[in-house]
């Protein structure tokens, strides 16, 4: 069981290091540090997952762009680090071709860009993936008979790799560092970091699902702020920082739509005619993602939507490269945006700044005992984790133990080295659940799939409560009571992942709270509070024009039909 602590207690725990922020890299180091033997309290104002980790492109990759701007440490590390999370977490993680078609004009012409696959192969010699094959122009357009032919010269074949949902990678990495011995606090917001006489003692707290609560400090004498973008806003009064910010973070927007006239089997990674800039097009979660952007934000961080702009260039360079595809606002079915915490520079080019983690002591600043991570990918977390836990325990004064993270298996994959395609053949055959939501259940859980299903005890809690994703009513209860799940949103958005469907989970979510109220003893009233919780929560991610026409607020009587 993953119980929350209570709020109240917390100041009278003892911890050796508090971890700001849940996301995949907040997570990893919580996991990391608590395998090791430290005393963690993880926080963060949302769930875990729920900030920049979710709004990626959700590549595990090296980086084949960074090559271009000399990064070659960075893409060899993101290189041996994919090669690890395929073999450590093969559930979450899997191998994706893509395809790189390559035009007359195009700014990278063929040779750069078969410099560019053998420099990747090269930097990947030890992988376990195939490595890149040029194409000829007839090649390119049998793989992909809707690629535009005009001025095509022929294409790159390689292939990285794609973890489908990153909330899950870090909730497993939150679930890993909790099983062994950290404490997990989501929606409680850090409010200040308490430094006295030029060291950092804790942090105030506030608790944000009691109202009326009044903040409390909890002390731990190392602190590591992993607020992601919010990174500058956490530290907020600390002396030595202001002005000078440690973030410059630039938004990058995706829309996400259903299959289309030409759409490809494997990602396409092309070049934007508008600014040279690749963008991708993936088959991802039975529709298509598209994009990314990439353009400076300063705005509000808690909001964060996709602008007109950037959905006029992701429709228009799609359709220049597919010309059947014909996209247009009808055919998107939701679009999200995430701001890249990257290390803050004055000036220049947004996408030709370093995608490589920083750890900022601040103790440069006159503030012993914080850290503050800046940068980093879900590809690196891993490893920006073993960096983050080993100047923990420096600072802590404690020796250096090796970190056990490259070697021991995250809660669902099944055994060390484990074969995780056997274990889902064998449980889609003898699960006894429609094929659908078989798979569903081991690609999302991984082996915890018999966890789920030994919930499974009535006929409403194996039955499907989603179409779109096959997943059953037991995964409502796995997820408040194995998954730290707090809101129905949490259930939805981070742990089944049905909000992520072409409907973005709205009708779903009705039948989840129905399910909630009969299993858990939900009252009507949370019923309908949750729904519509969550309902606000999914509208940034429709465009404007759908708001009003599919946004009903849930009754008393919707509830009563169920
Ligand atoms: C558009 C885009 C595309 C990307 N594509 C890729 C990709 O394909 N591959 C890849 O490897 N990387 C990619 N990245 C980078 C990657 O997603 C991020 O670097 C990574 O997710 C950052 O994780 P994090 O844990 O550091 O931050 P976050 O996931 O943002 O987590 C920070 C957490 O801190 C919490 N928090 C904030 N303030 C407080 C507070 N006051 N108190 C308590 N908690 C707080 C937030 O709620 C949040 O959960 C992409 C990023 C973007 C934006």
């Amino acid at each position: 069981m993953t119980a929350r602590p209570v709020f109240a207690n917390l100041p009278d725990r003892a911890f050796d290091l508090i971890v700001i922020g849940a996301g995949i890299n907040g997570a990893g180091i919580a996991r990391d540090a608590a395998a090791r033997g430290l005393r963690v309290l993880l926080v963060d104002k949302g769930d875990i997952g729920g900030g920049t980790t979710s709004w990626s492109t959700r590549l595990i990759h090296g980086g084949l762009r960074y090559l271009e701007h000399g990064e070659i440490g960075l893409v060899r590390e993101s290189l041996r680090e994919r090669e690890r999370l395929l073999r450590i977490v093969p559930h979450l993680v899997r191998p994706l071709p893509l395809l790189i078609p390559i035009y007359t004009g195009d700014q990278r012409g063929p040779w750069l860009i078969r410099a560019g696959m053998l420099a990747y192969d090269l930097l990947s010699y030890d992988k376990s993936l195939a490595r890149h094959e040029m194409l000829s122009r007839a090649e390119s357009l049998a793989r992909l008979p809707g690629l535009n032919p005009d001025g095509l010269r022929g294409a790159a074949l390689y292939y990285d790799a794609q973890v489908e949902f990153p909330e899950r990678l870090a909730v497993e990495n939150a679930l890993a560092a909790s099983a062994a011995g950290a404490t997990l606090l989501t929606y409680a917001r850090v409010e200040r970091i308490v430094v006295e006489a030029g060291r950092a003692r804790g942090v105030e707290l506030v608790d944000l699902l009691q109202a009326g609560a009044g903040p409390v400090v909890v002390r731990a004498p190392v602190i590591i702020n992993v607020a992601g973008p919010w990174v500058d806003e956490v530290l907020a009064g600390v002396p030595g920082r202001e002005p000078a910010p440690l973030l410059g973070g630039t938004k990058g927007s995706h829309l996400v739509v259903g299959g289309f006239a030409g759409a490809p089997d494997q990602a396409l990674y092309a070049a934007a005619r508008e600014d040279g800039r690749p963008f991708f097009i993936i088959p991802w979660n039975d529709q298509y993602l598209i994009g990314t952007t990439d353009v400076w934000f300063h705005g509000d961080l808690d909001c964060l939507v996709a602008s007109e702009a950037e959905i006029d260039y992701l429709l228009a360079e799609t359709n220049r490269v597919i010309p059947g595809a014909g996209l247009s606002r009808a055919a998107i079915h939701y679009t999200y945006a995430g701001v890249r915490p990257l290390p803050f520079v004055p000036a220049g080019r947004a996408g030709a700044i370093t995608r490589r983690h920083l750890l900022h002591d601040h103790g440069r600043d006159g503030v012993t005992g914080l850290f503050s991570v800046v940068g980093g990918k879900l590809t690196t977390y891993r490893e920006l984790a073993v960096h983050a836990v080993d100047r923990a325990q420096r600072a802590l004064g404690l020796p250096l133990t090796p970190s056990t993270t490259e070697r021991t298996p995250l809660p669902g994959t099944p055994g060390a080295d484990g074969d995780f395609a056997l274990f889902r053949r064998r449980f889609v055959a003898e699960s006894g659940v429609p094929e659908r939501s078989a798979g569903h259940l081991a690609d999302t859980y991984g082996v915890r799939a018999n966890d789920v299903l030994a919930l499974a005890t009535t006929d409403d809690l194996r039955r499907s409560f989603d179409d779109a994703s096959g997943a059953i009513g037991a995964e409502v209860l796995f997820a408040f009571a194995h998954e730290a799940a707090q809101t129905l949103t949490d259930v939805l958005m981070r742990r089944t992942m049905v909000g992520l469907g072409p409907e973005l989970g709205i009708g779903a979510d009705q039948v989840a709270a129905d399910i909630a109220a009969r299993h858990l003893g939900w009252e009507r009233g949370r019923c309908i509070q949750e729904v519509d919780a969550y309902r606000a929560y999914v509208e940034r991610f429709r465009l404007r024009h759908h708001v009003a026409s599919w946004y009903k607020r849930p009754t008393a009587a919707d509830s009563d039909q169920q």
